[in-house]
């Protein structure tokens, strides 16, 4: 859906929108900068890119279709889903399965039929700071952000991989139950499907040590 302005200055410059988000509202290459900066504390580029993944994932959901997504890297793709689709971290739409791949999918939350869309490693070749970028090759520096950045806008479509999937059943269902359970090492309260112990207390925890001070 291309939408012209004949009185834009420079007609041939973003034509078609960089995303659009979760109420339709489209967002050129510039203004979602503008947005990145705002809720992500940075443009990064990976929050750009996301953007594009995200969008071109939506566009091949049918209208009406309720989709839930998965993204398989905690970095920056996360942030792309929340700020264009209704899912977030907070609400459960949005999971991170973090297999280190930069991959987003959306699928129909109640069927598992969905579009995944990932970065394409062998269509990266005109575009090499984006290539040193997606292999992390060269230190991170301004001006060559600002390269980045612009061959990011450049290559619009043509860097992905788009493909249909189907979710495993796991996804589509919610917790177990909703129910909890006193933890008998830590003491408190956790989903009682998780087990006998907390997951906390199986070695999953994210602290060396937990000490109460109030
Ligand atoms: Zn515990």
């Amino acid at each position: 859906m291309h939408k012209t302005d004949p009185c834009a200055e420079n007609p041939s410059d973003d034509v078609a929108p960089w995303c659009r988000d979760r109420h339709g509202r489209a967002y050129s290459f510039e203004e979602f900068l503008v947005l990145t900066q705002t809720f992500h504390g940075y443009p990064a580029p990976g929050v750009v890119i996301g953007a594009k993944m995200v969008d071109i994932a939506r566009k091949r959901i049918p209208p009406g279709v309720l989709f839930d997504a998965v993204c398989e890297s905690y970095k920056c793709l996360p942030d792309a889903v929340q700020l264009l689709t209704p899912c977030t971290a907070g609400n459960g739409w949005l999971r991170v399965i973090p297999l280190g791949r930069y991959a987003v999918t959306l699928f129909d939350k109640h069927r598992g039929e969905g579009v995944r869309v990932h970065v394409d490693p062998t269509r990266l070749d005109s575009y090499p700071e984006t290539r040193y970028w997606f292999f992390g090759i060269r230190p991170k520096r301004k001006d060559r952000t600002d390269l980045l950045i612009e061959e990011i806008r450049q290559a619009q479509e043509s860097i992905y991989g788009v493909q249909k999937v189907y979710v495993k059943p796991a996804l589509l269902s919610k917790e177990l139950s909703d129910t909890r359970a006193i933890c008998p090492e830590c003491g408190e309260a956790y989903p009682t499907g998780h087990g006998p112990l907390c997951r906390g207390c199986r070695a999953e925890t994210a602290y060396f040590s937990k000490e109460k001070i109030e």
